[in-house]
């Protein structure tokens, strides 16, 4: 019976390193590719990182319920995960892993209850995070600052997951969760 891993963290906390990381292990896990209305950035591509609808689309999928949970960020910047996503991944025999933020990955965690584990990355202080979001490169000092104070927001719903995996040093903490994950398949 396939496996349905959920990974939610504050931004910058480490949860795509750690995705890629246990992407890499033969754990016959795919990627759940959620929609977003955002724009794609850099050298994202539709169908590898996101489908990317426009508001209007996504709106329209959501009166199909189409979407197994979905989120409003802010006016017309939608983000949500597809039902048909996950049955085709289930269909082909794969485990599932999310990238998804902590209130779609409780309502995730909600519908599939013990086929799925909810693992929330915990950055090791907001100083550190905002070393690496700065180290990082990819947003704007205004941005930064942002994603900062969600962070602290979001951090506040750890004790809901299942397990809460500490990104201090990188090595220990891919090794405890590539445990976590192997246990759990
Ligand atoms: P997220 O997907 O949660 O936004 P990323 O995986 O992009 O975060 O990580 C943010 C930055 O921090 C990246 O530049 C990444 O290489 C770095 N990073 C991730 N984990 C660690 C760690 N344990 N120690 C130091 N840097 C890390
Ligand atoms: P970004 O715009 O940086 O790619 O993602 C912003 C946030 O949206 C991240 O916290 C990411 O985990 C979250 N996110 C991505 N896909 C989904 C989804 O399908 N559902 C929900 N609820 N959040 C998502």
């Amino acid at each position: 019976m396939a496996k349905l891993i959920i990974i939610s963290a504050p931004s910058g906390a480490g949860k795509s390193t750690l995705i890629r990381y246990l992407l890499s292990k033969n754990l016959n896990i795919r990627f759940s590719i959620s929609a977003t209305s955002r724009k794609p950035r850099g050298e994202e591509k539709d169908g590898v990182e996101y489908y990317f609808l426009t508001p209007d689309q996504f709106r329209s999928q959501i009166e199909n319920d189409e979407f197994l949970e979905y989120e409003e960020v802010y006016p017309d910047r939608f983000y949500g995960t597809l039902k048909s996503e996950v049955d085709r991944i289930i269909a082909e025999g794969s485990n599932v892993i999310f990238d998804v933020d902590c209130i779609g990955g409780l309502n995730i965690k909600e519908f599939y209850g013990d086929k799925a584990l909810s693992i929330f990355i915990m950055p090791p202080s907001i100083e550190v995070l905002r070393e690496r979001l700065e180290k990082r490169g990819t947003d704007s000092p205004k941005v930064i600052e942002g994603r900062l104070a969600k962070a602290e927001y979001e951090m506040s719903y750890a004790p809901q997951f299942d397990v809460t995996v500490c990104n201090d040093d990188y090595e220990r903490a891919r090794e405890e969760i590539l445990k976590l994950v192997t246990d759990f398949i």
